[in-house]
This record gives C-alpha cells, sequence and structure tokens, in this order.
C-alpha cells in the first residue's frame, strides 16, 4: 500500500510540473495552421486566436507577389525567403510581422496552388526597447559592442535545446529580415523570427548570429551554448554556414536605405569582429557558394536572393572601407583586393560623374539625394570612386 501511495504522489507531481509547463507554453507562443485550397482564389480566415506573424508555404514553385494578405488595416505582399536549407524542398515565402495581432484575415491568391499558412502569435515583449541606450562611441577595436542576449529577448519562450556546432568565421555575411521598416518593437520582431525559425521552419533555434534593430540596439541571436556568440555556426547562408557569421539588419532594404543607427552598428559589430579574427575586410575567401566571396558578403553573393536588399547590399563597399579605416586606426594592416573608396567627409557639393568616375552620394540619415546616381552604383567595381555626404544636403 505504502508503495502505491508514493507512486500516485509521483504522478501528482509529474502532472503538476506538465500542467504549469503546457500553460507556459500557451501564453509564449501559438501556431495555426491552414492549407488554402488550389481551388479557392479568395480566402477569408477567421482565426482561432489572434496571430503577431505569418508565413506562406507551397510545394510547388510559386510566385508569392502574386499574393495579397490583408488585414483590417494594411495590405502585405509576402516575397520569396532567401533562407533555404539543403533538405528543405517547396518555397517559404517571408514572415510578416504584424504590427498588431491579428484576429481574422483574408488571402487574395490568383494562382491555382495550394499554400499552407502558418500563424504564429507570440506574446508581445517590449520592456527591452525602453532601454535603447546605443552606445555608438567606439574607443577600441577590441571593445564588445553593447547587446542584448537571447535568454533576456526570448524571456517566456521555450529555450533552444540542441548540440551546438562550432565554427570558425572566414566570411562574414549580412541579411536583412524583408520584414516592416516601420514596426518599433524590434523585441517582438526578433522573438517573430525566433518562434518561426524554432517552430515553423523546425531549426534548432535562430538562424542568425545577431540581429540589428533599426535604432541600432544588437540582439545576440542563437543561443552559443559554452562557445562565444560570434563562434556558434548559424542557419542562414543557404546551407552552406560552416565558417560563416550571420548578422541580420531588420527591415526590407529593398527601396530605401540602411538607418544610420543601423548601420553605425553594423560597422561596430563587424569592426570588432574583423579585429578580433585578423580578418581583412577587404580581401575575399574561398567558399563553397563563391570561390571569391568577399570576407564581408551580402547573401546575396551566394545565392539567388534578394538578401540583403539593393539599398543595404549596395552599401557594403562602404562599410568595408569604413571597417578597414577604424582597424587601420587601431593599428592592423589592411589588404586590400576589392576596391578602396575616397572618403570626402563633410563635402557639401555633388562630386562630378563622368565615364570613370562614379560618385555615390547620400545623406546617412538614409534620405538618398541622387537618385539618378544609384542605378550607375551597380557597376562600383568599374567605378571605384565614391563620395560619402555625411550631413543632410539639399538636391541641386
Ligand atoms: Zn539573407
Amino acid at each position: 500500500m505504502e508503495h502505491n501511495n508514493l507512486n500516485y504522489e509521483k504522478l501528482y507531481v509529474f502532472v503538476c510540473i506538465f500542467l504549469l509547463s503546457a500553460t507556459i507554453q500557451a501564453q509564449s507562443f501559438r501556431i495555426t495552421k491552414t492549407v488554402v485550397n488550389s481551388s479557392i482564389t479568395d480566402t477569408c480566415l477567421s482565426l482561432p486566436d489572434s496571430i503577431t506573424s505569418v508565413s506562406l508555404y507551397s510545394d510547388e514553385a510559386i510566385n508569392f507577389t502574386d499574393i495579397l494578405i490583408i488585414t483590417d488595416s494594411a495590405t502585405y505582399i509576402p516575397h520569396e525567403e532567401g533562407i533555404h536549407t539543403e533538405t528543405e524542398n517547396g518555397m517559404w515565402s517571408e514572415l510578416i510581422i504584424f504590427e498588431h495581432p491579428q484576429t481574422h484575415l483574408c488571402i487574395s491568391k490568383p494562382v491555382h496552388k495550394s499554400i499552407t499558412f502558418t500563424g504564429i502569435y507570440v506574446q508581445p515583449y517590449t520592456e527591452i526597447e525602453k532601454q535603447s541606450a546605443v552606445q555608438l562611441k567606439s574607443s577600441s577595436c577590441s571593445d564588445v559592442p553593447t547587446m542584448i542576449y537571447q535568454d533576456e529577448w526570448r524571456a517566456d519562450l521555450p529555450a533552444p535545446d540542441y548540440e551546438r556546432i562550432y565554427t570558425e568565421t572566414k566570411n562574414i555575411i549580412i541579411h536583412h529580415s524583408a520584414g516592416s521598416n516601420d514596426d518599433a518593437n524590434y523585441t517582438d520582431v526578433v522573438r517573430n523570427i525566433y518562434t518561426y525559425h524554432t517552430e515553423t521552419r523546425e531549426w534548432d533555434d535562430i538562424g542568425y548570429n545577431y540581429l540589428i534593430a533599426q535604432n541600432g540596439i544588437i540582439y545576440a541571436g542563437r543561443d552559443p551554448g559554452e562557445f562565444p556568440q560570434d563562434m556558434v555556426q548559424g542557419a542562414h547562408f543557404s546551407g552552406n554556414n560552416a565558417h560563416t557569421l550571420g548578422i541580420c539588419v531588420l527591415g526590407n532594404y529593398e527601396e530605401v536605405l540602411v538607418p544610420n543607427t543601423a548601420y553605425q552598428s553594423l560597422r561596430k559589430l563587424v569592426t570588432w569582429k574583423c579585429a578580433k579574427d585578423s580578418l581583412q575586410p577587404l580581401l575575399t575567401a574561398s567558399h563553397p557558394l563563391n570561390s571569391k566571396l568577399p570576407i564581408i558578403a551580402g547573401h546575396a553573393d551566394g545565392a539567388a536572393t534578394l538578401c540583403p536588399g539593393n539599398y543595404l547590399y549596395e552599401f557594403l563597399p562602404i562599410l568595408r572601407n569604413e571597417v578597414a579605416d577604424s582597424l587601420r586606426q587601431c593599428g592592423y594592416t589592411i589588404a586590400t583586393d576589392l576596391p578602396e573608396i575616397a572618403f570626402h567627409n563633410q563635402t557639401s557639393k555633388k562630386g562630378s560623374i563622368s565615364d570613370t568616375e562614379l560618385c555615390y552620394v547620400f545623406t546617412i540619415q538614409g534620405q538618398l539625394i541622387a537618385k539618378d546616381i544609384v542605378e550607375k552604383i551597380r557597376h562600383y567595381t568599374e567605378n571605384p570612386l565614391y563620395i560619402i555626404i555625411p550631413q543632410k544636403i539639399t538636391e541641386e
């Protein structure tokens, strides 16, 4: 009898723990999965719960930009996501994160193909944005940039549990999240990406080593376990992640420039990493996806993807050169292979444009001054002269 009583007690404790953990999980995130039939062109979904983000998946080749996701307050056009792993078939859209939780929405789908709609609800966690004091003053290349670590931003979400792989970085890969540029709930964006990667995509952890919000806050991404944050191998470079470090800038940079706050944090983080590992910012390194992959590369340098967006991609030569400048000031010797940029700080007029010279004129506040010049920047490797104008100027 005594023996049986003991078992009941154990069972009681077990049930209590199970109920407790089940309750916590239900509060943290909920997943809603619906297959939208191939013959239905317009579908309105009444969701059992509100959702904070949505992704689409199709077994067949599909152009996601044909599809509209319509909420009460906005219309979203999903794009193809640039992250694929070797084991995955089919196509995924980018993750669309709503600025406010949604309880019902409509999908307008002119293509006659079945798609799987996955909605995620992640409990908002906005406390971290309030402490947005970003320290941009960098005195030494060896100063570790200030960041918010995963155990803080993940909060109530389930912790990742897997065997980490250690990798030595040869290439730093820059991404954008392709999400909204207006959503200022940065921590919630990171939490939705984490839940999407771990629950929807069933990856071990969030794909990136670091994420940078538009206001310059750096979020430590993938939980490194016993390794340093920059040494844990991520999941971000089309299934070829060995010897890479993944940094994702939140927002979509297909049509707008990266905010200066985010750019400065990116520059600081990349400078620190290059100094730490003696990486040369103006050289390339061989990688399975590109035999001459720049040490500081964009996702598009190794895969057919729009990531990290035209405007961030075309800023990479400037990033490389600014990192090189910072490293020189810290006493490092810089080898050059990629084009060097001439910096003319505090210049207040546009540079001249000729067949042999190209001027790259921006305000660093994120407003483009000379739109026509942007088209020519695509040929930057043939025209290695750039001028950066750090203060706002009016168009001539
Ligand atoms: Zn990417």
